[in-house]
């Protein structure tokens, strides 16, 4: 039996951070608890690598998009590796095989008759070049601030329309489909208002899948990045998918448009969508302008990556949002790892070392942990299959207590001077090693790498990997089995070393990342140096001329002298603000060192200075006394 599952296909316009890494360490918790299962589990992730954010982050940092993005992906994969992730197939939207995928699922909709063409209205942030999604007329672009503008071009639709009722049908008889269940009100609700149908295509974007047969029309946005689930184990059989895991802004995509792409395509729909919540830092959402993203590896680095997947499984209810801190990060690894199975592991096997010579005594056992260890293994595995991680962990530990306060009570230290008490010392450090099998193999598939070192330390010669679930019940671990060589596995983390170093790694790692992206490393806080201000080059216009925009109410197309042998080429989102002829002979700022862009055809060699409120229309930047043109502004 196949298990198939993905994580989101990641967007390569940011660097991997810890935010992908939770969804990726989940995924590969699943991935490993249904190999224990016994099933064939494949596990799918990859890179989002189109669109006009990428186009723009390439050039930006000097590069083409084939350039940028097969740099990035190699990032997203190697730091998957770092941190050892089994991942079966890693798809990146550019590879050859995905846009044969894409086209195919886009002939079968268009054969069915859900694709038309019609003119697509949508706000466009001329100054960055990119549509802003979900905005209405005159909303501020997210990323500029600039107000965005009103363009329309032709699209390719899909008739997204036509497949409400059978959406509303799909989410109320499957409740499983969409988990967690506030994610599944949110789409009935959204449904139930009614779906309008779909853009797909863009003619503004160069870098994207061509639409067969609709040139020069490429793939917008989702059509092509939901497809990578597909694309990536084309005509491996694993289709559909038994799960995709996804965070809880993207629950819309692929619990409505997704499945509606497939039904209208005639495609089996994944069985599963789990949408988990954010990770906040500290208690606040994690975000570059607050300089507030940390990173996985050199928290891994430090600490190890076990430290880090036990932390985010055990303290965030997996569906909620959650927060990580450093401090927190290291409390939970003492107390539970170092203090907790660590120090179980390590006092269990020193006792067997010291009092039996290394072999683990035979089979016997306390029958009240017997049946609690029993008991313990139903439910962890009932709570991994409802991805209730921390309360599987939750579970387990108290099974790990119970052992401890157990050991306590029976006191081997003081039955092994009693030579008429072997078989209690004999059952009580069987009991001990017992649990301490359980419960490595059960943990497992959350912390691999330690579990692996208790493992060889019992002496265990099956690798953990292919440990099955079968192998869990109580007894099986062999009588007068070799113990390894003992060592401490969570050694006690100290904060005042730990927690520094790893912010310090963090810094570097940071600036790292922001040279892969072609971005200078944002400063601390959003005060500038002179010299940064001295870099911007403004100096006193005039204006010669000012002439409407076609097709764009809100610009106006000026030539304004500023002293040079030319007078400049200037666009300028004012039309709305002054009339053209209301500008002609008026003294204006420009800002002379901006790189040149076009906008709408039209060259924009400067920018012209104007103060603004939201909401409101742009006022131009101006002078009481009179100042020669191409003055300098200081
Ligand atoms: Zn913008």
């Amino acid at each position: 039996m196949k298990y198939y599952l993905t994580t989101p296909i990641y967007y390569v316009n940011a660097a991997p951070h810890i935010g992908h890494t939770y969804t990726t360490i989940v995924a590969d918790l699943i991935r490993r608890f249904k190999t224990m299962q016994g099933f064939e589990a494949v596990l799918t992730t990859g890179t989002d690598e189109h669109g006009q954010k990428v186009e723009r982050s390439a050039r930006a940092a000097g590069k083409t998009p084939e350039e940028f993005t097969t740099i990035i992906a190699a990032e997203f994969r190697q730091q998957w590796e770092k941190l050892g992730f089994k991942i079966d197939h890693f798809q990146r939207t550019t590879s050859p095989q995905h846009h044969k995928v894409v086209q195919g699922l886009f002939k079968r909709c268009l054969d069915n008759g859900y694709i038309y063409k019609s003119a697509y209205s949508g706000q466009y942030c001329f100054f960055d070049e990119l549509y802003v999604s979900d905005a209405k007329p005159g909303d501020p672009c997210p990323d500029c601030g600039r107000p965005t503008e009103t363009v329309t071009e032709e699209n390719l639709f899909f008739k997204l329309s036509a497949f409400t009722e059978k959406l509303v049908e799909l989410h109320e008889q499957n409740p499983d489909f969409l988990q967690p269940e506030t994610r599944r009100n949110e789409v009935l609700s959204f449904l139930r208002q009614g779906l309008n149908d779909l853009s797909i295509s863009r003619t503004t974007i160069k870098w994207g899948i061509p639409v067969p047969g609709y040139a020069p029309h490429v793939f917008y946005v989702w059509f092509d990045a939901l497809t990578t689930y597909m694309s990536a184990v084309d005509g491996l059989d694993l289709w559909p998918a038994d799960l995709h895991l996804i965070g809880k802004e993207i629950v819309r995509f692929h619990a409505i448009y997704w499945p509606a792409f497939l039904m209208a395509a005639g495609l089996p729909l994944p069985k599963r969508i789990y949408a988990h919540g954010w990770l906040l830092f500290e208690n606040d959402k994690m975000s570059k302008s607050r300089g507030n993203i940390v990173r996985a590896t050199p928290i891994s680095d430090v600490v190890g990556i076990d430290a880090l997947r036990y932390f985010l499984l055990r303290e965030i209810v997996f569906g909620q949002d959650g927060s990580f801190s450093y401090d927190a990060l290291v409390g939970r690894y003492n107390s539970d790892l170092a203090n907790g199975l660590g120090n179980l592991a390590s006092r269990t096997l020193t006792m067997i070392r010291q009092y039996r010579d290394g072999a683990i005594p035979a089979p016997a056992g306390a029958p009240a942990i017997a049946e609690q260890a029993r008991e313990t293994i139903a439910s962890v595995i009932a709570a991994f299959e409802r991805f209730e991680f921390s309360k599987a962990l939750e579970t387990l530990w108290a099974l790990l207590s119970a052992v401890d306060k157990y050991i306590v009570e029976q006191a081997p230290w003081k039955l092994i001077k009693k030579p008429d008490a072997a078989a209690t010392l004999d059952a009580t450090l069987y009991t001990a090693a017992e649990v301490v099998r359980i419960a490595t193999a059960l943990l497992a598939p959350v912390i691999p790498d330690s579990t692996a070192k208790i493992w060889a330390q019992l002496g265990m010669s099956e690798p953990l990997e292919s440990v099955r679930i079968d192998r869990l019940a109580w007894g099986q671990l062999a009588g007068g089995q070799k113990i390894g060589e003992v060592a401490a596995v969570f050694p006690r983390i100290d904060a005042g070393v730990a927690i520094p170093k790893m912010q310090e790694l963090e810094i570097a790692e940071t600036a790292r990342q922001a040279a892969l992206l072609g971005k200078a490393p944002s400063p601390p806080q959003d005060l500038i140096a002179i010299d940064d201000f001295v870099k911007v080059d403004m100096r006193v216009g005039v204006v010669l001329d000012a002439q409407a925009v076609k097709g764009a109410d809100k610009l106006l197309h000026m030539k304004v002298d500023i002293g040079e042998a030319k007078p400049r080429s200037i666009v300028a989102g004012i039309a709305e603000a002054y009339k053209p002829e209301d500008l002609v002979g008026r003294k204006v700022v420009i800002v002379a060192n901006l790189q040149p862009r076009k906008l709408r055809g039209i060259p924009s060699e400067g920018m012209i200075v104007a103060a603004s409120v939201e909401g409101g229309k742009p006022v131009l930047a101006g002078f009481h006394e009179d100042i020669p043109v191409g003055a300098r502004l200081k």
